[in-house]
């Protein structure tokens, strides 16, 4: 039933004068109100690649000052193509998801070579590069029109069609093929500031009188749910050991929790004081470290002794850094 309210507002874009209507009233107001974001100032696709892959699953206030940095480090996507990884990661620690670094310079790794993509297709090759990424950056930095779907867009379109099911195909039929990539940030930005995802800010709405959700009185019942995946709980025990101005650390390895980073040593160890304990999350998981300070036993072979000196310079994990900064200050 739902779906035959909405074919005004959908299902003939190029025809439908309240799809038309829709669109210059959204882009009105994204005019007026979007938010002074850096990455609004520059039409430079590496720029907007970069922002787009911080901003996923960080917030926007979180991002800037990681944005603002990263690109005062990296510029272009040559020097991001010639950074070692330790110091891509160290620019980036802070925002998590290491992965996303990783693969945003061998993305650079690409760009530098081929030059940045001209099509959607060949964006969405790029290492770390998924649909809404790759149509984000190619409606906004180069004005191609595809649809970008985050989870924000998608509630939006879920209330404003009454769908639970509504996604790409609606956004697509939606989209203004004029100004792609504003709309697609206006859709955003809309989902960010006023569609929020627990209490909408209806009666701010540009695009209220659109809305099915609305009008049905059902604002609450869209987007459906979803069960969240259970927390799990996790105890690590870390060594503390300093000594003649070095500190013992385990070197990074290629895979685990803490890949690519370097860590405290994990124990056994003699004579142990517990010094501290450190919660950490990383998605579902709750970590809990404890900290212990001793003398090592047996086989220290595999740790270094690193000069305290050079831990601001090496790409140390999160819960380490929390932990000098707690010990420094005790
Ligand atoms: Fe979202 Fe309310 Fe606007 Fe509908 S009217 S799109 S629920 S803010």
């Amino acid at each position: 039933m739902y779906r035959t309210v909405s074919v005004s507002l959908v299902e003939m874009p190029e025809h439908s004068k309240s799809g038309t209507a829709f669109r210059k009233r959204l882009l009105a107001w994204h005019d007026v109100h979007q938010r002074d974001l850096p990455w609004r100032r520059t039409r430079d696709p590496y720029h907007i690649l970069v922002s787009e892959i911080m901003l996923q699953q960080t917030r926007v206030a979180a991002v800037i000052p990681f944005y603002e940095r990263f690109l005062r480090l990296f510029p272009t996507a040559a020097a991001l193509a010639r950074a070692r990884e330790t110091t891509v990661l160290r620019a980036w620690a802070g925002l998590g998801y290491y992965s996303r670094a990783r693969n945003l310079q061998a993305a650079a790794k690409q760009i530098a070579r081929n030059g940045f993509p001209q099509t959607y297709e060949a964006a969405l090759a790029l290492p770390g590069i998924g649909p809404y990424t790759a149509a984000a950056v190619m409606s906004i930095a180069c004005g191609q029109s595809h649809a970008a779907v985050d989870g924000n867009v998608r509630r939006v379109l879920s209330r404003l069609l009454a769908d639970h099911r509504a996604g790409q195909a609606d956004a697509d039929a939606l989209l203004d093929r004029r100004r792609p990539g504003d709309f697609n940030q206006a859709m955003m930005e809309l989902g960010a500031t006023v569609c929020l995802p627990g209490t909408p800010k209806c009666g701010e709405c540009p695009v209220s009188r659109y809305c099915v959700a609305k009008r049905l009185g059902q604002v609450d019942l869209y987007p459906a749910r979803k069960a969240k995946r259970a927390t799990e709980s996790v105890t690590i025990r870390w060594a503390f050991v300093e000594r003649d101005g070095k500190v013992l650390l385990a070197p990074p390895k290629n895979d685990g929790l803490w890949r690519g980073f370097w860590t405290l040593p994990e124990i056994p160890l003699k004579a142990a004081h517990l010094a501290a304990r450190i919660r950490h999350a990383v998605t579902f998981r709750k970590i809990e470290i404890e900290v212990y300070t001793g003398q090592v036993q047996g086989n220290a072979a595999g740790w270094e002794a690193v000069p305290t000196a050079r831990l601001k310079i090496i790409p140390l994990a999160t819960p380490v850094r929390k932990f000098l900064a707690q010990w420094k200050n005790a």
